[in-house]
């Protein structure tokens, strides 16, 4: 079955470039070899990811998320089935989401449309940056 998980966390430190692109870089090889896609948005030291995929693939590489020592406080926001993925074509999609203006993230993604769902998640995700 394929899921959904949404979840937002705070670094431990800001982040710099360079090891936001090897975190990107170790993410996208870890879900292309499991089939695992999503979006994980970054501002400020405040993070909020999408990762779908099949069940067991998202449990288990959200289990290794939750272990990482380089952000804290993980609540999950939303874990759902889905019938189609919404980032099928990112092994993992970055944005900073203050680079996404109005018109752009309606283009970004049908996730983004689901007005309820993704613009609550978007509000709390940005409620709670530092
Ligand atoms: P390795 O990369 O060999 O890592 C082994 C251990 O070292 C792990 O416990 C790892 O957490 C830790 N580690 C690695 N690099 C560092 C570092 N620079 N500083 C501190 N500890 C480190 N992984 C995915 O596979 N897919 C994702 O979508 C994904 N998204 C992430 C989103 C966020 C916000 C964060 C913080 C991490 C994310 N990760 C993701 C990374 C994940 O937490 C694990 O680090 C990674 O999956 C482990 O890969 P690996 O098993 O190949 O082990």
């Amino acid at each position: 079955m394929l899921v959904n998980l949404v979840y937002i966390s705070s670094a431990i430190r800001l982040m710099t470039e360079a090891e936001l692109s090897e975190l990107l870089l170790k993410s996208r090889q870890n879900n292309d070899r499991v089939g695992g896609t999503g979006l994980l948005l970054y501002k400020d030291g405040n993070f909020m990811q999408v990762l779908e995929g099949e069940e067991l693939e998202v449990a288990t590489v959200h289990a290794r998320i939750m272990e990482d020592t380089r952000h804290k406080d993980i609540p999950t926001l939303l874990r759902d089935p889905i019938d189609a993925r919404n980032f099928g074509q990112w092994s993992m999609a970055f944005q900073d989401i203050d680079l996404l203006g109005d018109a752009e993230r309606n283009a970004f993604s049908p996730f983004m449309n689901e007005p309820q769902k993704s613009m609550r998640l978007l509000q709390s995700f940005k409620k709670n940056m530092r």
